[in-house]
């Protein structure tokens, strides 16, 4: 089958292009720029020695900005759609982050729909921002949960992200009520997720938000003090949420529904434990021993979450928070090693 992928560059879209890969797909990646293309396919072919194509969509808000891409031949027969801009500061609330999530969002799908009768599915990389909805948490969260921010609360930059995944994911479902299309629709909603960084990455100063806290403990960020875990208590596994996404594509019973993917909860205390227990030689960039450790900081009415959907439909299991976050650190280690 050929695969499109959007957003290839990025941290998770690396692991999903991997993980394509290995089961045998043919991948057609998105890129903003030739040079980030040929980054890319230089260093898949260096590592497995196999082949990725690219095509450079500078800016997925455009109008029609897939509409080439996706008359491919051969035809594709899926989409992976994860490009969407995710960090913690805008300038511009609307123009760089809503408009790219909603816009890019509703664009593949329109081009989908009017260039690639082929495609049986597309996968959409949501967000657990879609589905935690503080402060008013449920006992549990599930696929049930939406985010109730509102477009208004989306102008304070610090809702920005969360309120672009949500109307992001909401104009993908009601794409699907209003046009009837032929293809049907699952989404991935997973939880703030740590794990080796892209092979293909320039510099850690562009590394994807996400994995920041790791970095920063490992490079002495927190020595004189351990940052605050939240608003994030929960932590999934990238090479787990790529997996949820090639499962999502190829198992029937997946199609139409959405997939909170959530492997474990961690603090930063936590990470800093394991940082030291694991790797002793950066005893001197960590916070001191008492009080870095057993300190969580979590909520005293943090709530649970239920990922029973992702194990029973996809067959996930998940990994758990030492060893990702100890081949987090050994990648970042090896990148300054490398540099
Ligand atoms: P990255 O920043 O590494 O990846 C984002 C990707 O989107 C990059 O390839 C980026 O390209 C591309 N992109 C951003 N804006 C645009 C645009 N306007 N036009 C074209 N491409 C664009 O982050 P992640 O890998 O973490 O994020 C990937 C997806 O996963 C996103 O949809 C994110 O919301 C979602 N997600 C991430 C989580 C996490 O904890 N990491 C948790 C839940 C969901 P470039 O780098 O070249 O600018």
């Amino acid at each position: 089958g050929k695969v499109l992928l959007t957003g290839g560059t990025g941290f998770i879209a690396s692991h999903v292009l991997d993980c394509l890969l290995d089961h045998g797909f043919d991948v057609v990646v998105t890129v903003r720029s030739e040079e980030k293309g040929q980054r890319l396919v230089k260093s898949i072919d260096e590592a497995l020695g196999k082949q990725v194509s690219f095509v450079v969509v500078e800016d997925i808000a455009k109008e029609g900005a897939f509409d080439n891409v996706l008359q491919s031949a051969p035809p594709f027969d899926y989409v992976v759609h994860t490009a969407s801009p995710y960090q913690l500061h805008w300038d511009d609330p609307v123009k760089h982050c809503l408009d790219p999530a909603i816009k890019g969002t509703t664009g593949i799908l329109k081009s989908v729909h009017a260039y690639a009768p082929t495609v049986k599915r597309v996968i959409i990389t949501s967000s657990s921002a879609a589905v935690l909805n503080p402060p008013n948490h449920p006992k549990a969260y599930d696929e049930s949960s939406w985010c109730d921010v509102t477009w208004e609360q989306a102008m304070d930059p610090q809702n920005t992200y969360k309120a672009s995944k949500k109307f992001a994911e909401q104009a993908a479902w009601s794409f699907l009520t209003t046009h009837s299309p032929s293809f049907t629709l699952a989404t991935i909603n997973n939880t703030y997720t740590f794990g080796p960084i892209p092979r293909s990455l320039a510099s850690l100063t562009t590394l994807n938000t996400s994995n920041h806290r790791i970095r920063d403990l490992v490079q002495g960020r927190m020595r004189d003090g351990i940052h605050p875990t939240a608003p994030v208590f929960t932590f999934v596994d990238v090479r787990d949420v790529a997996l949820a996404h090639v499962r999502a594509m190829t198992v029937p019973e997946a199609g139409g529904k959405r997939f909170y993917v959530v492997g474990g909860f961690f603090s930063n205390p936590r990470l800093a434990g394991i940082v030291r227990r694991r790797f002793p030689e950066l005893e001197e960039k960590l916070p001191a021993r008492e009080e870095a450790e057993g300190k969580d900081d979590f909520p005293e009415d943090h709530w649970a979450f239920d990922n029973s959907r992702s194990r029973e439909v996809l067959g996930l299991k998940y990994r758990g928070l030492e060893e990702s976050v100890a081949d987090t650190v050994e990648s970042i280690l090896r990148f300054e090693g490398s540099g």
